[in-house]
């Protein structure tokens, strides 16, 4: 059995990388694995414990050193604890649990134990049968709370006369096997990190405890021990801020801070020498562990430290809560329950004790009333209890004077009295119960008390959500409340421009229908215009075309000198039928009627070939004046086209906002332009028709100066019938000849009539068509003029449409306007309410 004292155990881990990144460097120095010196810049200390371990202690050899001892008391029935203390990162949870527990080399020492455990229990005899239970708590903000059933996490803890100091409703697993205990520890393992948003700030600042019981009992003599482990893996001895380093408030920081500062509290009382009181209901980490700390354990207290000058200050107060703690005796004793032997030997003694007792009583009060009486007993005879033990008291009072008084207890309370104060028996275990009470109703408070805070917490979170939500809304109201302000502004101006834009349109309706009416009696006048003009142009045309013709006519009249060749021939026919009747013509006569007969024949010739060439030409000039109108007809269409293309040019430009009379004037510059070339192309064609006129009139000159030749022609026939003398034949003969001439020259003479008026008609027909062309020429004119008209007119048309549309846009863009407005307004409406209700229920919560 290892001594009285705690055992105290150094660790040094290696430096980390921070330490290494932060220009830290080791600054211990192990002398013997006993005694550690600092050679920091601020002290220069050495401490001394049962053992120091350097930076490269393996895992195995902490265990075979320092705790392995434990395992075997603690099979054996005693109290076994270790517990490791250090600063965050000192390797704490490194040397408990280890990095690994699967891990040969890198488990930590409570798997070690584990397997140790099980280990001495297969080698234990057989007669001896073994239980372990296990279970798994940590201490966070002075609530415990179940590892293996998370969902308690306020556990109460009690205390009897039983069982001592024990969690109440804390759940133990019956382990059989290290595989158990491992699943065992994972499922705790595994509740904390669960529990836990910040794994390292709050799992630093909670007590985890392990406890694993194991209770023998021999089968042969019904003895039985029990022995508890508690395997402890305290909070970071950092120093927590004031504010906590996780936003905590002062008493929440106060509260972290309380298990580990009521632990130095009871170690400083412990060790001291003069306090009688130990404080370790202060927390309920001391008080758990009460047993374990100058109590009823062997304990093993190792300190987890840092060797580099980076730590220096946290290594300096770990190193001296080690030495402190080292000087706490405990007071160790094998729990075990008595076998019916044991206890009857016990039973024996104790009656023989009373016995004893009894009878020092006996002589006791015997004594006393010789003393009340006023007697004297001489001091050889006093009574005491060496004689009592002897059996040497006189026997002097009387039985019915003895009376109990007080008793000490017979068997000595195996754990240390909790309270300070030296309590009766029966007042002891009523403060227990009571305790026991009280301590369930601060548990069931503490629980209420948490869901009171949580019911706070998510109320003032709420609070706050409301609180930011009314925040939002008031400046949402506020924007909203601008923005319609905005809107109402617009809206007005809107209002009032729709107005303007109204009267506008009012104005420009009635323009329009002004313009419209204007250009209705517009098209009606001109509509009449047109029907006289018609008319009127109808009958000047046929006025104009009958002068013309009349002076075209008047000026190629061939028609004279054939009327006068046929008065001749007329005459002729006169004088032959007046001969006939009045006697002989004479030959004169008939030579003159020869000649004539002969001109008039060539004449007829000529003729025939003047009507042959003009038939030809008529036949050409219709060709051309067909040509001519097709022409016509497409410069007309392409007139049509290119208007149409200047106008949708124009009203392109129009849109994009370009002056409307400067488009208009270009347009007329464009059209002049146009006639200009047809009118030329025009007045070319008509001068080359004037021309052919011209050319024919010609014609007809040379015609009748080749009549008149063909006139001399026959005078020279007819001298030089004169100049021959006269046949004198057969008169009957002449006359039937005479008779033939006549008649062949009435026939030619009808032929030259209907040839002539055939003539005439065609000359006539001709000069028609000149004429037409000549009116369709002022005609195309006028067009142009007209069209010119038009244009501009048709500008104005534009303009108006231009007007209309816009108008209608405008429209358009009110009733937009005026629908925004309204659903503004609606959405206005549905907002401002909101914020009453919300400031309403935020006041009211
Ligand atoms: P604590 O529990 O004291 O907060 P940890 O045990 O979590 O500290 O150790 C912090 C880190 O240092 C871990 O990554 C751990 O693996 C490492 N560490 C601690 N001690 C040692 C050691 N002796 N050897 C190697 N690494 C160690």
């Amino acid at each position: 059995m290892s001594g009285n004292n705690i055992k105290v155990v150094c660790r040094f881990r290696p430096q980390n990388s921070l330490e290494i990144r932060e220009g830290g460097v080791p600054i211990v120095e192990i002398t013997d694995g006993v005694a550690v010196q600092l050679k920091g810049r601020e002290a220069q200390d050495s401490f001394a414990f049962d053992k120091v371990f350097g930076m490269e202690t393996e895992q195995q050899e902490i265990f075979e050193y320092s705790i392995k001892s434990i395992v075997d008391d603690v099979v054996a029935g005693y109290n076994g604890t270790v517990f490791a203390y250090g600063q965050t990162g000192s390797g704490k949870t490194f040397t408990m649990m280890g990095s690994d527990i699967d891990d040969e080399r890198s488990k930590g020492i409570i798997p070690r134990i584990v397997e140790q455990i099980f280990q001495s229990i297969m080698m234990a005899p057989a007669n001896m049968e073994f239980t372990v239970k296990v279970s798994y708590m940590e201490i966070y903000m002075e609530k415990v709370r179940d590892l293996l059933n998370p969902s308690q996490d306020n556990l109460p803890i009690h205390e009897d006369k039983a069982k001592g100091v024990y969690v109440k409703g804390l759940l133990e697993v019956y382990v059989a096997s290290t595989e158990e205990v491992f699943e065992v520890m994972r499922r705790g393992g595994n509740a904390r990190v669960v529990a836990y948003t910040n794994m390292n700030a709050e799992s630093s600042r909670s007590h985890s405890i392990v406890q694993i019981t194991i209770t023998q009992k021999n089968l042969d003599t019904g003895a039985a021990k029990s022995g508890k482990l508690y395997l402890v893996d305290l909070a970071g001895s950092e120093k927590v801020g004031k504010t906590g380093a996780s936003g905590q408030t002062l008493e929440e920081a106060k509260k972290i801070n309380k298990s580990l500062t009521a632990l130095g509290m009871v170690i400083n009382n412990l060790t001291d020498g003069k306090s009688s009181h130990i404080p370790y209901r202060d927390s309920k980490l001391t008080r758990i562990l009460q047993e374990s700390l100058g109590g009823n354990s062997r304990t093993t207290l190792i300190i987890n430290c840092s060797p580099s000058s980076y730590n220096e200050q946290e290594t300096i107060g770990t190193l001296r809560f080690g030495i402190r703690a080292k000087t706490i005796k405990n007071k160790a004793k094998v729990n075990a329950d008595l076998s019916p032997a044991e206890l009857k030997a016990l039973l024996k003694k104790v009656k023989s004790e009373a016995v004893t007792y009894q009878q020092y009583i006996t002589a006791l009060e015997g004594e006393v009333i010789i003393w009340r009486q006023g007697g004297q007993v001489p001091e050889s005879s006093w009574a005491t209890m060496e004689k009592a033990t002897k059996g040497n008291l006189p026997q002097v009072a009387s039985p019915q004077q003895t009376t109990a008084t007080a008793f000490k207890p017979l068997v000595e309370d195996s754990r240390p009295a909790t309270p300070a104060l030296v309590l009766e028996k029966d007042e002891r275990e009523e403060f227990l119960r009571r305790e026991n009470e009280l301590m369930d109703q601060i548990a069931e408070k503490e629980t209420e008390l948490a869901n009171g805070e949580k019911l706070v917490e998510t109320i003032t979170e709420e609070l706050t959500f409301l609180k930011d939500q009314e925040k939002n809304l008031t400046a949402e109201n506020q924007a909203m409340s601008t923005e319609l302000s905005d809107v109402k502004l617009q809206l007005q101006k809107i209002e009032y421009e729709s107005k303007e834009s109204a009267i506008n349109v009012e104005s420009l309706k009635e323009t329009n229908q002004d313009l419209h009416t204007e250009l209705e009696e517009l098209k009606k006048s001109l509509e009449a215009v047109r029907s006289a003009q018609k008319v009127n142009v109808d009958e000047e045309k046929m006025k104009r075309k009958a002068d013309k013709m009349a002076e075209m006519m008047a000026g190629f009249d061939p028609s004279g000198e054939i009327s006068e060749k046929e008065k001749q021939i007329r005459d002729a026919l006169y004088k032959f039928d007046l001969e006939k009747s009045n006697g002989p013509m004479t030959m004169e006569d008939i030579a003159q009627l020869r000649q004539e007969l002969a001109e008039s024949k060539s004449m007829l010739e000529a003729h025939e070939n003047l009507i042959k060439t003009l038939n030809e030409d008529k036949e050409g000039l219709e060709t051309k004046r067909s040509d001519l109108e097709t022409r016509l007809t497409t410069l007309e269409m392409e007139y049509e086209e290119l208007l149409d293309k200047t106008i949708a040019e124009e009203e392109e430009a129009f849109n994009r906002n370009t002056d409307i009379a400067e488009t208009i004037s270009e347009l007329k510059v464009k059209l002049e332009h146009q006639y200009a070339a047809k009118k030329e192309l025009q007045h070319k064609e008509i001068e080359e028709l004037k021309k052919e006129v011209e050319r024919k009139n010609e014609e007809y000159q040379k015609l009748s100066s080749a009549m008149s030749d063909l006139k001399r022609a026959n005078e020279d026939l007819q001298s030089a019938i004169a100049s021959k003398p006269s046949s004198t034949g057969n008169m009957s003969e002449k006359e039937k000849d005479l008779e033939r001439m006549r008649k062949s020259m009435a026939q030619q003479l009808a032929d030259f009539e209907v040839m002539k008026k055939a003539l005439m008609r065609d000359l006539q027909n001709r000069c028609e068509k000149v004429v037409e062309l000549e009116i369709s020429l002022d005609e195309t004119r006028e067009q142009y003029n007209n069209a010119l008209r038009a244009s501009n007119n048709k500008a104005q048309q534009k303009k108006m449409a231009f007007l209309e549309r816009n108008l209608e846009q405008l429209t358009n863009v009110q009733k937009q306007l005026v629908e925004q407005n309204s659903s503004l307004k609606k959405e206005v409406a549905l907002a401002e309410p909101k914020p009453k209700v919300r400031s309403s229920a935020s006041s009211g919560s």
